[in-house]
């Protein structure tokens, strides 16, 4: 079999897997891109539930399931989307083991506060510099992996390019580290961080919301999206220093009017932590609404 992956390596795919057709696993994909960039979100993640249904229920009878999953597997071939060259299902968010191996997750120690992780040996509770000086509205952020390498990639497609079958990848990350250390405390609410209306409605999905589902889902809390909102649509963080980061985003959030919080713990996520600028205006208005204490929690932690 030297120009293409054995039917061993594909098992799924024996009915395409002719020796001599290798292209289609090289073009497959593209056009799996292509296509995936096209179609609604709304619709993208209903057939997404069909196949990459092991965070979501699923209605479908057995037998139409199956057809509609062999209908899709022409559409998503189960080779990795990071490297293109090994095998990765569909409930792995086509990330290959070896890819996979290449997340860094985040391990003690770390600040008390901020959760970045620090070099050495150090047994007691401690809160770092950058912390000191900041006036941060959270108890407490942790992430679960370094935003580098392939998850940063994974993170970058699935926002910007639409490259929403990484999120059952996502997910797992998230949900790996988040859910042991949340089950040991006691929560009542998981709240997202809110992207402006303008803008959900171009990307048609808010990234947060889909990682809070789960976490909700998993530690049987409820989940609110409506709580925040942001009433000002930011520019983007990327470029600006931590001072331009806060001032930026200072105003930026508001909630509801209706909406009041007695006491009530609250989980606010997002996707990535950078400074912490967005996390701790959120935190800020929770407080003000009533909440008793707000963690952060984020699949990823840029350092
Ligand atoms: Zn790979
Ligand atoms: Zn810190």
């Amino acid at each position: 079999m030297p120009n293409g992956p054995g039917p061993d390596a594909f098992g799924t795919f024996d009915f395409l897997n002719k020796p001599n057709t290798p292209l289609y696993y090289h073009a497959a994909p593209r056009f799996a891109t292509f296509l995936a960039q096209r179609i609604p979100a709304a619709l993208h993640f209903r057939l997404g539930a069909l196949r990459l249904n092991s965070y979501g229920p699923t209605t479908m009878t057995v037998p139409l399931a199956r057809t509609l999953q062999a209908g899709l597997a022409l559409l998503y071939p189960e080779v990795c989307q990071l490297c293109g060259e090994q095998r990765a299902a569909p409930a792995e968010g086509f990330v290959c083991v070896h890819c996979w191996s290449q997340v860094r997750f985040i391990k003690p120690p770390f600040c008390a506060r901020c959760g970045v992780p620090v070099a050495g040996e150090i047994n007691t509770a401690f809160e770092c510099t950058n912390c000191r000086d900041l006036e941060l509205h959270f108890c407490s952020a942790r992430s679960a992996v370094t935003a580098r390498g392939v998850v940063l990639e994974a993170v970058h497609r699935y926002k910007y390019s639409r490259a929403l079958w990484f999120e059952p990848f996502l997910v797992d990350l998230f949900l790996r580290a988040a859910l042991p250390a949340l089950r040991e405390e006691t929560w009542d609410l998981v709240v997202p961080v809110p992207l402006h209306p303008l803008k959900e409605r171009e990307r048609e999905f808010n990234q947060a919301e889909r990682f809070a589902a789960p976490l909700a889902r998993a530690l049987a809390l409820p989940l609110n999206p409506q709580l925040l909102r942001r009433v000002q649509p930011t520019r983007t963080q990327t470029l600006l220093t931590k001072a331009q980061r806060a001032a930026n985003v200072r105003r930026a959030f508001a909630r509801r009017a209706d909406r009041r919080l007695q006491g009530e713990r609250v989980i606010l996520v997002d996707d990535v932590f950078t400074t912490g600028a967005t996390t701790s205006a959120c935190a800020r208005v929770l407080r003000a609404a009533g909440a008793g204490e707000v963690c952060v929690w984020t699949v990823a932690r840029g350092l």
